[in-house]
């Protein structure tokens, strides 16, 4: 055997073996699922190419010959859409091509792959085979057929149009895998130009090249990959930042089974914990609302969907919303269901809403929210068949403590008369600030009578009251009442309610001031 053809052999072995343990590598380590898939693939097609062609020149028969030549066509031809596939993978770009049209992409090297395996019966791929020798290094001469241009067309267009796109990108990174995307671009060139040397007639001895500069391709392939941690970094990342994430992440399949859950997921809703994969999550042991929201999240998707579990202030509050998770290759889609803690929220707009209910100095209901908490406790004395009063109060000689004693003096004085009245509020009735030093309470169930003692309750303990100013003086409360009551079973309207209560409380200052009077007396 002359020497050329035992490197020839040796280098091709090489680059299969080569091949085979980096295929064997990547089989094992973890990976971005469909740039590794593709590049096993590639791998066992160089694998098949390389050793194909390295026992095909170690051949001495045509029958050895064709039958090598066959299994190097199980590879070489699906590598051309394989690398394309990759290109597409590295530039980010996996779905520039849909799935029928990747799939069309392994027609012609299917066809090419089934003329090489019969060609001994035809003659659409090879014309005319048979040994020759130059210079004592033999070789197999052929004329080709029509299919080989259909194949040739075929697999360096792919090539050049993967090198075009890995290009193209290398011209648009700024940074990062730059390195790595020149590695890969070399190593797309590197085949295509030995195969074009060949086919110019420029490789030595007439022999393909191509097996032997895969093994540089595969090498720089596989420094890349790694080298970029593609491979191995990226979804142990992908992992970390799922297991990080403040949001709960639960992965359903189509089928709305559990796959897998997120930190998060299992500290919101520790039931999650002991959940089992693949189960349904009815079968999780969440609470009835939780499971009742996860459906509802499915249901709808990327709609939020709330839900809490307990009680009052103990009560946590959630939000869960589905997203899809796109199909993978001849696989059905999912469902990521993602699940927040509102608590936090919630219990801050619960106290804007009180804020925004409440007024500063007194620590009672402001006007606004005694407005439409009256209107509601008034439809449910209509509902109730009960009577409703409205009492209102003003203080007496206000601008005369403000101007005696001082503004904060009087902001005392606002201060322990809302407290002297809150001491005394019974259940459903309603109390506040009307207005600078005008205070009302709504009585639902009270007539007017029951309605004008109670005020004169409190007109007789603010009476009693002597509060301390910080100077050490003493200061009272003196106050006005007018009350209104409506009837049993009659509509309250409460502007006419309120109306008359303040015709009432007119008459009080009237007639002299720290008294009650109710609207029938006027
Ligand atoms: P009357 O007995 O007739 O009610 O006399 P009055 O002095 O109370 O008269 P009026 O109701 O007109 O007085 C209201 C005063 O209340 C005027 C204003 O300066 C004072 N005032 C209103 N809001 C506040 C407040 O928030 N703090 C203090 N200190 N004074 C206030
Ligand atoms: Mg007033
Ligand atoms: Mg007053």
């Amino acid at each position: 055997m002359p020497a050329f053809t035992a490197v020839y052999i040796v280098l091709s072995s090489l680059s299969g073996v080569l091949n085979l343990l980096i295929a064997i590598y990547a089989l094992f380590i973890r990976g971005m699922v469909s740039l590794r898939r593709i590049y096993l693939l590639l791998c066992g097609s160089f694998v098949l190419y390389t050793l194909g062609a390295a026992f095909e020149k170690a051949s001495d028969t045509l029958t050895g010959v064709l039958f090598w030549t066959a299994v190097q066509y199980a590879g070489m031809p699906f590598a051309a859409p394989l690398t394309l596939l990759m290109a597409l993978e590295l530039i980010g770009k996996p779905d520039l091509l849909p799935r029928w049209a990747k799939r069309l992409l392994f027609v012609i090297p299917t066809v090419s792959f089934a003329l090489v395996s019969t060609s001994s019966y035809h003659s659409w791929f090879y014309r005319e085979m048979r040994f020759e020798t130059v210079d004592g290094v033999r070789s197999i001469a052929f004329d080709m057929g029509q299919w080989y241009i259909v194949h040739g067309i075929f697999t360096s267009g792919t090539l050049m149009l993967s090198l075009v796109l890995v290009l193209i990108r290398l011209a648009q990174r700024s940074r990062g895998f730059k390195l790595q995307l020149a590695a890969v671009a070399v190593g797309i060139a590197v085949p295509v130009a030995s195969s074009l040397a060949y086919l110019l007639g420029l490789s030595p001895y007439d022999v393909d090249p191509v097996p032997i500069v895969l093994c540089l391709t595969s090498a720089l392939y596989a420094w890349a990959f790694l080298r970029a941690d593609l491979i191995t970094i990226v979804p142990v990342a992908r992992d970390s930042v799922m297991e990080s994430m403040g949001e709960g992440v639960l992965v359903m399949d189509a089928d709305w089974r559990l796959l897998d859950t997120n930190r998060s997921a299992r500290l919101l809703l520790p039931e999650l914990e002991n959940a089992a994969v693949g189960g349904s999550f009815r079968e999780f042991g969440l609470p009835a609302e939780a499971s009742a929201a996860f459906h509802a999240a499915l249901a709808s998707a990327g709609q939020a969907v709330p839900f809490s579990r307990g009680q009052g202030d103990d009560a946590l509050h959630y939000e869960v919303y589905s997203a899809p998770v796109p199909r993978g290759a001849g696989r059905r889609g999912g469902h990521l269901l993602v699940l927040r803690d509102t608590t936090e929220r919630r219990r801050l707009q619960e106290e804007l809403h009180r804020l925004a209910s409440v007024d500063s100095l007194t620590g009672i209901l402001n006007r606004g929210a005694f407005l439409s908490q009256s209107a509601e406790a008034l439809a449910g004395c209509v509902r109730a068949k009960q009577p409703c009063s409205l009492l209102l109060f003003d203080l007496d000689h206000f601008k005369s403590i403000n101007d005696t004693y001082g503004h904060e003096a009087g902001d005392i004085v606002l201060q322990g008369a809302a407290a002297l009245v809150r001491q005394r509020l019974e259940p459903g009735m309603l109390f506040a600030r009307y207005g600078g030093e005008e205070f009302v309470l709504l009585l639902p169930g009270c007539g007017e009578e029951e309605a004008v003692q109670f005020a004169e309750r409190i007109r007789a303990a603010a009476e009693q009251t002597r509060l301390a100013l910080p100077d050490g003086r003493q200061i009272g409360i003196r106050a006005s009442f007018g009350a209104a009551a409506s009837p049993a079973g009659s509509l309250p309207d409460y502007l006419e309610l309120y109306r008359r209560a303040d015709q009432a409380l007119y008459q009080a200052k009237e007639q002299g001031r720290n008294r009650v009077v109710s609207a029938g007396a006027v």
